[in-house]
C-alpha cells in the first residue's frame, strides 16, 4: 500500500489523475478549493499500488506518493 496525498489548494480539477489511475481509486469530490475547483483524492488508499502514475500524470506536479509499510 502505498499513501498518497494531493495539494489540494493547487488542484485544477482536470482530471488526468482520475482518468489514469489503474486502479480508479482517485475521484474529483464535491468540494472545492479557493480557486473554485473540484479537487481529486483518494476513495479506497489501501488499493493503491504505489505505481506513482497519478504523480507522473498531474500537470501541476502536486501529487506525492510514499511507500506505506503495513
Ligand atoms: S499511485 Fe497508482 S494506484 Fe495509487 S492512486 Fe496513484 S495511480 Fe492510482
Ligand atoms: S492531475 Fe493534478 S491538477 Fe489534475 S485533477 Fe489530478 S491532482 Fe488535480
Amino acid at each position: 500500500m502505498a499513501i498518497v496525498t494531493f495539494m489540494e489548494e493547487r488542484c485544477k480539477g482536470c482530471g488526468f489523475c482520475v482518468e489514469f489511475c489503474p486502479k480508479n481509486i482517485i475521484f474529483l469530490g464535491e468540494a472545492m478549493n479557493d480557486s473554485g475547483y473540484h479537487y481529486a483524492a483518494i476513495k479506497e488508499m489501501e488499493k493503491c499500488t504505489g505505481c506513482a502514475i497519478c504523480a507522473l500524470m498531474c500537470p501541476d506536479a502536486i501529487i506525492e506518493v510514499e511507500e506505506a509499510w503495513k
